[in-house]
C-alpha cells in the first residue's frame, strides 16, 4: 500500500484524502491543527461559492452531503454604481446551479467522515522543521495548508504572480434576515461594484444555523470600504458598519438589510492577502513535497474561485496519483501534475487578476454594457465564473472580445 501524507484539512486536502481512501489501495494520513468541533465552533473561513462543475466533482465522489439542504444559486446579478445609485445592472443565468456550504460545517463533517472511512487523522499543526522527517516516512507528501506558514516553503512564481501586495481589504459576515431582490427573488450571487472603491458580494449560504446570506465587502486598500481591520469588531458592530457602507455606497442594496442580524458571534472574517502563484515542489532535506490548493494558486476572492480551484486541484491530483501506479512520485511527476492543474487554474487566476487591477479594462466594461442589452452575453459572462477556461476564447483579449460582441449585433437591414 502506498503511504500518502496530506497536511491541511480544507477543501483541497480533505477532498483528496477522502477520494484516495474511497479509491482504496492507499494508506492515507491527514495532519491538521483543529478538531471537527473546533472547526464547527470557530470563525467563518470563506464565502465558498462553488459553481456547478465543482459541485459535480463532489457529487461524483459522493461528497455532496449538504446538497439537498443548500439553496441552488441560479445566476449572477451584476450591478455597477455608487452613491447616486445603480448605473448598470444585468442578471446572467448560470447553466447549472452553484451552492455555498459554510466551510465550518463542511470541513468538520468531512474530517469526521475521513476518520470513519479509515483515513488516519493526526491532530497536530505541522511545523516547517518537522516536514523533512515526516516526508521521509511517506511515498508522497502533499501540503494543502492554505495560507498558513508552510506556504513559505514554496517559492513564489513571479512570472505568474502580477501582484505583490493585497489588492483588496476583505470583510465578510453571515446574516439571517436579508431580503431577496424583490424584482427577482431567486437564489443568486449579487456582485456589486463601485469602480475605484471596491465590491460587495452577497449570496445564500447554508451555515450552522440554517440558510443565511454571506455579505462580503472587498475594499480597495486605504479607500472608504477598508474600515474593518483596525480592531476585531463584534458581529453586531460589523453589521452596523456594513449598513453604513451600504447606505452610502450601495444604496440599491441597503433596504434589504433592515431586519438583518448576524448568524452567530463568529460569523465575521476580516483581513487581506497578496495573491500569488507558487512553484509546486518544495525541498525538505533530501526529500520533496508537493503543494496544492491555496498553497500553490492563491487568488483574491473577488471572483469566488479559490474553493473551486481547490476542488479541481484535488480531482486532478487524485487522477495523477492513481495513474502513477507503483512508480515513484518524483519531482518530474510533481511538476507535471501541477501543470495539469495550472492548465485549468490559469484561467480562474486570469479572471480574478483582471477584476482586481487598476480599473476594469475597456473591453471588460464593454462586455458588461453589452450584457445589459443581450441576455446571451450576460449568460456567457456568468458561465465564465463556473467554467473559467471557457473565457479563454473571448474575454481576455480586446480583439477577441470585439469580434464576439460584433457577432451579437443585429445585422444592418
Ligand atoms: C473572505 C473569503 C471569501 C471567499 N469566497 C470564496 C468563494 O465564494 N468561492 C470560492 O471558490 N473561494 C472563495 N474563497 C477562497 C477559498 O475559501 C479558498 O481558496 C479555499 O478554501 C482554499 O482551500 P485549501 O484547502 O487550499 O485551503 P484552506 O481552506 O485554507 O485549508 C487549509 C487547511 O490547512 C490547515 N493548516 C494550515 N496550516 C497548517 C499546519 N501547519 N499544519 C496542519 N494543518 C495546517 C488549516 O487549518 C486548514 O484546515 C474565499 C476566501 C475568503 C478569504
Amino acid at each position: 500500500m502506498r503511504k500518502i501524507l496530506i497536511v491541511g484539512a480544507g477543501q483541497a486536502g480533505l477532498q483528496l484524502a477522502l477520494t484516495l481512501v474511497d479509491h482504496g489501495g492507499y494508506d492515507v494520513t491527514l495532519m491538521t491543527a483543529q478538531t471537527p468541533e473546533e472547526i464547527r465552533d470557530g470563525r467563518i473561513l470563506s464565502t465558498q461559492c462553488m459553481f456547478h462543475p465543482s459541485l459535480a466533482i463532489e457529487r461524483d465522489a459522493g461528497l455532496n452531503t449538504w446538497e439537498a439542504d443548500t439553496p441552488q444559486i441560479e445566476g449572477l446579478r451584476v450591478t455597477v454604481g455608487g452613491p447616486d445609485g445603480a448605473a448598470l445592472a444585468f442578471y446572467g443565468a448560470l447553466e447549472g446551479y452553484a451552492q455555498s456550504v459554510d466551510q465550518r460545517v463542511k470541513m468538520a463533517g468531512w474530517l469526521e467522515r475521513l476518520e470513519r472511512a479509515g483515513g488516519k487523522v493526526v491532530l497536530h499543526p505541522v511545523a516547517t522543521s518537522e516536514l523533512e522527517s515526516l516526508a521521509s516516512l511517506y511515498d508522497l507528501t502533499v501540503v494543502a495548508a492554505g495560507r498558513g506558514p508552510l506556504v513559505e516553503l514554496f517559492e513564489r512564481d513571479d512570472a505568474r504572480s502580477p501582484y505583490t501586495v493585497p489588492r483588496r481589504a476583505l470583510a465578510a459576515i453571515y446574516l439571517h434576515g436579508v431580503k431577496p431582490v424583490p424584482s427577482h427573488p431567486v437564489p443568486q450571487v449579487r456582485i456589486n461594484v463601485v469602480p475605484g472603491v471596491g465590491e460587495l458580494f452577497v449570496m445564500p449560504v447554508l451555515t450552522r444555523t440554517g440558510v443565511g446570506d454571506a455579505a462580503f465587502i472587498e475594499g480597495v486598500p486605504g479607500g472608504p470600504l477598508d474600515v474593518f481591520t483596525e480592531r476585531r469588531l463584534s458581529a453586531e458592530e460589523h453589521l452596523d458598519k456594513l449598513k453604513g457602507l451600504l447606505a452610502q455606497w450601495f444604496p440599491w442594496e441597503a433596504d434589504l438589510y433592515a431586519e438583518a442580524r448576524p448568524t452567530d458571534d463568529k460569523s465575521t472574517l476580516c483581513g487581506g492577502y497578496a495573491p500569488a502563484v507558487r512553484h509546486p515542489v518544495a525541498k525538505v532535506g533530501s526529500g520533496k513535497v508537493l503543494g496544492m490548493g491555496d498553497v500553490v494558486v492563491l487568488n483574491d476572492p473577488a471572483a469566488g474561485q479559490g474553493a473551486n480551484n481547490a476542488a479541481h486541484c484535488a480531482k486532478i491530483y487524485l487522477d495523477a496519483i492513481v495513474a502513477r501506479g507503483d512508480l515513484p512520485f518524483d519531482e518530474d511527476w510533481m511538476r507535471e501534475t501541477f501543470e495539469r492543474y495550472w492548465a485549468y487554474a490559469q484561467w480562474s487566476t486570469a479572471l480574478t487578476n483582471g477584476l482586481i487591477g487598476d480599473g476594469l479594462p475597456d473591453h471588460i466594461q464593454q462586455i458588461l454594457g453589452a450584457a445589459t442589452q443581450d441576455d446571451q452575453v450576460a449568460r456567457r459572462f456568468a458561465s465564465g465564473y463556473s467554467d473559467p477556461p471557457s473565457l479563454a476564447s473571448w474575454f481576455f483579449d480586446p480583439t477577441a472580445t470585439g469580434a464576439y460582441l460584433a457577432s451579437r449585433q443585429p445585422a444592418p437591414s
